[in-house]
């Protein structure tokens, strides 16, 4: 067999090139492998199967991770799809043709979308919108509390899904279970200082994470530090925000 992955277009073809094995290589990097599932073949991405292919179409899904990998593995999929185009993005928002991409959507390989709901999709790109603004304004607030000196540190009174973590993983709860959490803290304009920490852990610079532990233990930082976090910190706690929830940056 010589299909690569994007090239499947079919359920048979995908299970041809699987024959008897379980795993094999994408060809993009180790990060991506193509896998039997229960019901057909799956291109796994780290920990989510972003392609699966199924006797009626492949199913679709980013895991929440709305990333240009993501996206570029289920492009390379629908390539092979007649009549359905390619995912693109607008706005923080992920569009399929005309309706606004959905985790679990199945598009058959004829080209058609099932489940296509445009009730759902105004929602979604109303709750986007307005989530978007509110990001903005959170993270306005949080360059005038470091600009001031007010940026609150982690604290054992913050929110229980940004504070703790899984021992396994060492994520905080919050990114295990999803819970709507952060959107409530955008709601309440709640600033929590285990969240911040959080940001800069996945996003930030060593020097902004030297600079911030001082800044929270009470340390002197030079005006210069201190520009550089108001300047840096906001951009990765909202592309934090962003990633939790599931809205492209
Ligand atoms: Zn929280």
């Amino acid at each position: 067999m010589t299909f690569k992955a994007h090239l499947f277009g079919s359920y048979d073809n995908a299970i041809n090139f699987m024959g008897r094995k379980t795993d094999r290589p994408y060809g993009h990097g180790r990060a991506t492998r193509i896998i039997r599932t229960d019901n057909g073949v799956g291109v796994r991405y780290h920990n989510t199967i972003v392609v699966e292919y199924l006797p009626n179409g492949i199913r679709l899904n980013s895991g929440g991770y709305r990333t240009m990998t993501t996206k570029s593995r289920i492009n390379d999929a629908l390539d092979c799809i007649p009549d359905v185009g390619r995912v693109f993005q607008n706005r923080g928002i992920w569009y399929l043709m005309s309706t606004v991409f959905f985790d679990g959507m199945i598009v058959g390989y004829d080209g058609r979308i099932k489940g296509q709901n445009k009730r759902q999709s105004d929602k979604r790109i109303k709750e986007v919108n307005k989530q978007t603004k509110s990001i903005k304004a959170y993270t306005k607030t949080i360059a005038d509390m470091i600009q001031n000196g007010t940026l609150p540190a982690p604290s054992l009174g913050d929110c229980l899904y940004c504070q703790f973590r899984e021992v396994k993983t060492g994520s905080p709860l919050g990114e295990v279970i999803q819970h709507d959490h952060i959107a409530l803290h955008l709601e309440e304009s709640y600033i929590v200082g285990s969240l911040i920490k959080r940001a800069i852990e996945v996003y930030g610079s060593m020097f902004v994470k030297g600079s911030i532990s001082h800044v929270w233990s009470g340390q002197p930082i030079t005006d210069w530090e201190r520009d550089i976090l108001v300047r840096d910190v906001p951009r990765m706690v909202a592309r934090y925000i962003k990633s939790q929830l599931a809205i492209a940056n």
